[in-house]
């Protein structure tokens, strides 16, 4: 029956939609291969200010820049912003370039225990001496599947005069109601104010990233941000892939929706199976097993029965908590949720993760 992939972040399955992949071949040969150029010199079309624009439109944003990837966008947005007199404070689980970005800044740093509201508005009254403030937090986590509390976030962020930053790359395309992400999701698209995400996931799965916000904001990274300033343009191909993804959801939920049945179905069985799945509702699944050499003998039992997924251990995850981490997506079957529910059951008794 052959091998089924569960471990990409191709969420929505857009990356071998038939229409995507047309867009690109279609953009290839009526924008050329490349733009040999960054953007301000001679490495700006038509389609990438389309794109910006589709971006913003897509978020309920003013304006959107692009770039390379989102790990460009995370690199390149604290520095152009903050000064030595303002402060970021920052989940201790954030994406490691959003750490990199902050490392890039001359701002001071606060790092708050994850997710715990308490810890944040302590640092953030600790940080009220600095000029400016901004909480930066990823949306959804990678490792766990679980989604940052935007809603307490924000209502901090109002009493302390504090912007949100929010990185949503394993949340665009799918969270929320329309797809719009973990503000959408949570009734709080008015109050985060800049969104980072990647094009390399959900949205066709090809690269890029962007910064999404203000429009004061995104002219000063057009000024001021060193990733974007100083590294290639878009190539078209990959820019018809995210505009084409884009028009897809903003057409129709349809293939979110699918994505989040099937999502319900996984972990529903297998928490009937008696499997331990981290987080809530998320398409990340992490199947919590503890052990490290548990982990890596089941992921390697899992793909003799044709399921591909990867075990995670110490350090990408804490001591003790290894996981296998499942990615459900709009182009798996139901047979193909119910294969991987019974291939991890026999794997996991053989192993003894399951009595
Ligand atoms: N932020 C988060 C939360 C991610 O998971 C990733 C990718 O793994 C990135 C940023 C970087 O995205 P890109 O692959 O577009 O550089």
């Amino acid at each position: 029956a052959g091998i089924v992939n569960f471990c990409a972040n191709n969420y929505l399955g857009l990356s071998s939609h038939p229409e995507v992949i047309r867009a690109a071949v279609e953009a290839l040969e009526k924008f050329g291969a490349g733009l040999s150029s960054v953007r301000f010199i001679c490495g700006t079309q038509s389609i990438h200010k389309d794109l910006e624009e589709k971006i913003a439109r897509f978020h309920h944003r003013e304006d959107a820049i692009l770039y390379a990837s989102c790990f460009d966008a995370n690199a390149g947005i604290f520095e152009a912003l903050l000064t030595p007199e303002d402060a970021v404070l920052s989940d201790e689980l954030n994406h490691a370039s959003i750490i990199d970005g902050i490392r890039l800044c001359k701002a001071n740093k606060y790092r708050y225990k994850h997710m715990d509201m308490q810890d944040l508005e302590a640092k953030l009254q600790e940080a009220q001496k600095h000029r400016l403030r901004l909480v930066a937090t990823d949306g959804a986590f990678s490792m766990d599947g679980d989604i940052a509390p935007l809603r307490e976030i924000c209502q901090l962020a109002q009493k302390y005069d504090a912007l949100v930053f929010i990185d949503e790359c394993h949340a665009t395309g799918f969270l929320g109601p329309n797809g719009r992400g973990t503000d959408e999701l949570l009734g709080v698209m008015d109050k985060v104010t800049i969104i980072n995400s990647t094009l390399g996931k959900a949205l066709g799965g090809a690269a890029g990233g962007y910064t999404t916000g203000p429009k004061p904001l995104i002219d000063l990274l057009r000024q001021r941000s060193r990733p974007y300033l100083f590294s290639n343009s878009l190539p078209p191909a990959v820019v018809g892939c995210a505009s084409k993804a884009l028009d897809l959801l903003m057409e129709s939920n349809a293939i979110a929706q699918s994505m989040a049945a099937k999502t319900q179905r996984f972990r529903s069985k297998m928490t009937a199976a008696g499997f331990t799945i981290s987080g809530k509702d998320h398409p990340i699944c992490p199947v919590m097993l503890g052990d490290a050499r548990l982990a890596a003998v089941m992921a390697e039992d899992m793909l003799n029965r044709g399921i591909y997924v990867i075990g995670f251990s110490y350090p990408v995850v804490p001591k003790g908590k290894a996981r296998i981490r499942v990615q459900i997506s709009a182009v798996h079957s139901d047979e193909d949720i119910d294969r991987c529910v019974e291939a991890f059951t026999e794997v996991g008794r053989k192993h003894g993760a399951l009595p």
